[in-house]
Order: structure tokens, then C-alpha cells, then sequence
């Protein structure tokens, strides 16, 4: 028998036509070339460079990724004989006719058609920013010696993290010379010479100002800043104007509408990342979302779709982000409070401030993390502050989210240990502990904002040391520490009248003992989650 070895003929190769050479572009490319080895692949990028790394451009600008060109993974020629791909960088898409399918393109001064059998947007958002306000650029352009002054509309840095934990990023800014402006917005920018560019009124406003010469920016409070270059942050914007022109389905956001395989409402045309709208896996809203890795993953699964392979339906999005703040790490994933009370979802919120790894190994930093449960203890949400060990946990906690782990889940997961990496009961297991102690009401608690509330009607009883209470605590909190209590029941019961007793410590663990015995002793105590750490990041004034 003779062997049907190739070549064979390039039969009704289907016509690929990908739009944006970036994150879900090119991964999309990428994948449509390595299970459909004779499509025509066509890459339309309107910028000189395709496959960069932007999430690496703040380290670039702080010098720490010294060669810009480290920055480009790929060229046209690279993908061209890697896999054999027509990239075209220049080459801008101006329009699409979805009766012939064809796409209409702006290269220089020529204008041509491309005919397609399946077009994919990934055009990204109009104003790129990184997901966590920008902070990454402070940083770059601290590092590289500028005395930065950051002005932000909302009373607390990095909005996407719960108010307690933002206060730790704030100190970390100004410890290092950041001069931060909270709460006020930039009005006018002044250039030498001229009159004012009105802002808008905030300073989520779009613009990259660099002038010759000093500006003055003058903010809402009427404080001016002296500056040599601007920066003003953007709310991230889809980039839906190709597709609104080709009528396709937009959602409320103004996102791309898409489904579980990536698939607009032309079944001709897929979209994908910063674009296009997902859902969020906790509150079920369509949200567009700006981050790498949805955008990379949906941009594989889209290959799939359109290469006709089975696809995994879409998972919804948790919103997984981290930044680095000098030292610190902050890392959030699935909703945080302020998303669940705005979506009405009932939930208990822990804090837990312990080691990163085993106290007694040299080198252990605080974690500061934040996690919130529904009542039938599933997890939510979680958020993480600290110098060390918070990119480890927040990815558990990640996965725990997408897995629909619950509180008692986080208590039995099996985790690596050894004292330089962790603890035997890693904050993981810890969260899962405490979180169990609320939902089964071992330990009832008491939030920071509930302050003024529980000095109004309760008795505070702080059972830190006398030392610590003299540094610093509440207006007419009994002071008991915690080795002293159970010989002075008698003390918390003539001070209580018979009210609720608010127990706190510095970090919860000691109060959490001194609310176990004074619940056995037929007091109704509850212990301050997170205690006097939290509640100093809530109120700093305190
Ligand atoms: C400085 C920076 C830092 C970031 N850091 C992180 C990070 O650390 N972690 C993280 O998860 N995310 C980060 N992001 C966000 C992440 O890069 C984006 O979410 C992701 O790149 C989105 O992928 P995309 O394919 O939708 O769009 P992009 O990657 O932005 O690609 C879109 C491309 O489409 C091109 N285009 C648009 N319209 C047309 C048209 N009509 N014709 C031809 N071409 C067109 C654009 O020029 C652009 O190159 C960062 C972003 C920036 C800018």
C-alpha cells in the first residue's frame, strides 16, 4: 500500500480576521493557529508594535526593567516564521461591513478591504489604565527620584479595597514622600503663560499633560501644586466604537455584548477583553473588566469557538488584581464590602493580622487580610495587605472562590508547611477558623464601623496589657487584660449594667479568649473583628 503522505492542498482555508495585537488579540491568534494549521490568519493592529507587555510598562518607567525592547515579546517577523501569522502594526480598522463580510482598514493614506469568516475584536479600552488607580505609576516615578503629589476624588486610596485596609497603602505613600491628597479633586491646570484647562471637576479625568515649563494644578480645596508633568488617571472606557457602528449588541455598561464562547450578536464576529462585558462571579452583574488574564483566556477560548472545537463555557470573573505600593503588596479577589452591600448579598467579614510565615522563623511579616462569607459560610471575597506572603494567599483564596469553598473548606485546606513559608495553621486555615466561630455563633463580633454604636450603648472592655492601653484607647473602656479576667468577672459585671460587652484586643486573638469566657459566664459579649489594628486603620484619628 502506498503511504497518503502530504502536502496537501490548502482546501477553503478559513479567513481569520483579529483586530488589536495585544493581550486578547494575540492570544486569540496564537491559539487559532495551533488547532487550525491552514487558516489565513490576519493580525490588524493600529499601533507600531504588537504582543507588548504594558502590565511591565510602570516597572519600565522606574528603571527596574532597564530595555524598553524587554518589553516586546513578539515582532510581525517573529510571528510571521514562528506561526505564521500576517501581522500588520499600523494598520487601523475603520469600520465593518457585516453584510460582506468585510472589514474596512486605514493604513498611512491607503484604505482596503479585508473579506473575513470570522473577525475578532479585541481593541481593548480607550484609556488603558492598570485595574488598581494607578498607584504603580506613583511608584515608578517616586523611584526615579520625582517628589509626587497624588490627588484622589474618593476619601481613600485604591477604591477597590475596603476602607481598613487602604489607610496601610496611605501611610505606605507618605512614608515615602508621596504627598497625598485625599478626598479633593484637580480643577484647572495651568500652564505657564496661559489660561486654565478645566478638568471636568475630577480627577479621573483623561489627559497627559507634559509641559515645558511649571503648571499649576488647583485643586477643589483651593490648594495649588507646582508641577513639571501631569498624570490624570482615566475611568477605563471599552473601546465598543467599531462595534456600535456595525450595530452589534452593547450592554448597559457599553460593553461588548458576548456569550459563553466569546460570540457578539453577529455570528461572524467575536469579541474579546477589555471590550466586552463578563459576568462577576459573585453578584452576577455584566461588568466590563480590564485585566490581563480574563483578556488572554477569552482570547483562547474564542480560538476555539471559531476554529470549531469544543469550548469551556465562560467562567465568571473574580476581578483578581494585585498591585505592589513600595514595600506593601494590596491583592483583592471576588466582591468586597462595599460591592456586596451594594448588591444587597448578606455576608460576615473577618480580619485576621497574623504572621506570613511561623513567628519563630526570623523574618515573619504581619498579613493583613479581610474575608467575607455568606451565611451558609461560603467565601465571597477576600483582600490582603502586607510586605510579604499576600500574593501566595490571595491566590488560595482565589481559587477557594472558584471552587464555592466555604469557611469550613479554608479550616481542612492541606497547605505546604515549613517555618521560612508558612505556619501549621496558615492565614488561610485561620480565616476558615474565625469565619466558623462567627457563622456558628462561638464567637459573636463586632465590626470597626459600629464604633460609635458600641460606645454609645455598650461597655467597651479592652483586655490588652496596661502598657498597650496606655498608648492609646477608647473613651471609658474597662481596662482587664485578658490574664486578669476570670478573677475579675465581678468588675466587668458591675461596669456592664447588664449591657452587651464590645471585647477588643490589638489583633482579636486575645479578646477572642476573653469573649469565650465571659459568653460561658452568662455575659452577652462579642469581640471586635480585627481588633484595635482594624479599628485604628477605620478611624485613624482615634
Ligand atoms: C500600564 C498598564 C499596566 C497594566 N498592568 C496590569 C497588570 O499588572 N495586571 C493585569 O491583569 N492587567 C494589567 N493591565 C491591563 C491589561 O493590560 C489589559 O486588561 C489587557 O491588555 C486587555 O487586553 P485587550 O486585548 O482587551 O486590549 P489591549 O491589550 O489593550 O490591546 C488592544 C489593542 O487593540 C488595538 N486597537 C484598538 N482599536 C483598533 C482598531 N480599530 N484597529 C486596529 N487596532 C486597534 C490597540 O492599539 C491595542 O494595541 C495593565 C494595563 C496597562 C496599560
Amino acid at each position: 500500500m502506498t503511504a497518503n503522505i502530504g502536502p496537501f492542498p490548502k482546501q477553503d482555508a478559513m479567513r481569520i480576521v483579529i483586530v488589536g495585537g495585544v493581550a486578547g488579540g494575540m492570544s486569540a491568534a496564537a491559539r487559532a493557529r495551533r488547532v487550525d494549521e491552514h487558516a489565513e490568519i490576519t493580525v490588524l493592529e493600529q499601533g507600531a508594535y504588537v504582543s507588548f507587555a504594558n502590565c511591565g510598562l510602570p516597572y519600565h518607567l522606574s528603571g527596574e526593567i532597564a530595555q524598553r525592547d524587554d518589553l516586546l515579546l513578539h515582532t510581525p517577523d517573529s510571528l510571521a516564521e514562528s506561526l505564521n501569522l500576517d501581522v500588520r502594526t499600523g494598520h487601523r480598522v475603520t469600520g465593518i461591513d457585516r453584510n460582506a463580510q468585510k472589514v474596512t482598514i486605514q493604513s498611512g493614506d491607503d484604505t482596503y478591504l479585508l473579506p473575513y469568516d470570522a473577525l475578532l475584536l479585541s481593541p481593548g479600552a480607550v484609556a488603558v489604565r492598570p485595574p488598581i488607580e494607578g498607584l504603580e505609576a506613583v511608584e515608578a516615578l517616586t523611584a526615579r527620584g520625582l517628589q509626587v503629589h497624588l490627588v484622589e476624588l474618593a476619601d481613600q486610596v485604591l477604591p477597590p479595597l475596603d476602607a481598613e485596609l487602604a489607610p496601610l497603602l496611605a501611610d505606605e505613600l507618605a512614608a515615602h514622600g508621596v504627598d497625598l491628597r485625599l478626598g479633593v479633586s484637580a480643577q484647572t491646570v495651568t500652564p505657564a503663560g496661559t489660561m486654565p484647562v478645566t478638568m471636568g471637576g475630577a480627577i479621573r479625568e483623561s489627559a497627559k499633560v507634559r509641559s515645558p515649563g511649571a503648571v499649576t494644578v488647583t485643586l477643589s480645596d483651593g490648594a495649588t501644586l507646582a508641577a513639571d508633568l501631569v498624570i490624570v488617571n482615566v475611568g477605563v472606557r471599552p473601546a465598543s466604537a467599531l462595534a456600535v457602528e456595525a450595530g452589534l449588541e452593547l450592554g448597559p455598561t457599553g460593553a461588548i455584548q458576548v456569550d459563553g464562547d466569546q460570540r457578539t450578536s453577529d455570528p461572524h464576529i467575536w469579541a474579546v477583553g477589555d471590550a466586552v462585558e463578563v459576568t462577576h462571579a459573585i453578584t452576577g452583574a455584566r461588568i466590563p473588566v480590564s485585566l490581563a488574564g480574563p483578556a488572554n483566556r477569552q482570547g483562547r477560548r474564542a480560538a476555539d469557538s471559531i476554529c470549531g472545537r469544543r469550548t469551556t463555557p465562560q467562567a465568571a470573573v473574580l476581578g483578581t488584581a494585585i498591585v505592589r505600593v513600595f514595600g506593601l503588596t494590596a491583592a483583592t479577589t471576588g466582591a468586597n464590602q462595599a460591592t456586596l452591600r451594594r448588591a444587597g448579598i448578606a455576608h460576615e467579614v473577618v480580619h485576621i493580622h497574623p504572621g506570613h510565615h511561623a513567628g519563630y522563623y526570623p523574618g515573619s511579616e504581619q498579613v493583613h487580610l479581610v474575608a467575607s462569607f455568606a451565611p451558609d459560610g461560603t467565601l465571597l471575597g477576600a483582600q490582603g495587605v502586607g510586605r510579604a506572603g499576600v500574593d501566595k494567599r490571595i491566590d488560595i483564596l482565589a481559587t477557594a472562590i472558584r471552587a464555592g469553598m466555604s469557611a469550613d473548606d479554608l479550616a481542612e485546606l492541606e497547605l505546604a508547611y515549613a517555618p521560612p513559608y508558612g505556619s501549621a495553621k496558615d492565614p488561610v486555615n485561620m480565616l476558615g477558623f474565625v469565619a466558623q466561630n462567627v457563622l456558628d455563633a462561638t464567637m459573636p463580633q463586632w465590626q470597626a464601623q459600629d464604633l460609635d454604636e458600641a460606645m454609645a450603648t455598650t461597655l467597651i472592655l479592652d483586655v490588652r496589657s496596661r502598657s498597650e492601653y496606655a498608648e492609646g484607647h477608647l473613651a471609658g473602656a474597662l481596662n482587664i487584660p485578658h490574664l486578669e479576667l476570670r478573677q475579675k468577672l465581678d468588675k466587668v459585671a458591675e461596669s456592664a449594667c447588664g449591657r452587651t460587652v464590645s471585647v477588643h484586643c490589638t489583633s482579636g486573638v486575645r479578646s477572642y479568649l476573653a469573649t469565650r469566657v465571659l459568653l460561658s459566664e452568662g455575659f452577652d459579649a462579642r469581640n471586635l473583628s480585627g481588633g484595635w489594628l482594624t479599628l485604628k486603620a477605620f478611624h485613624p484619628n482615634l
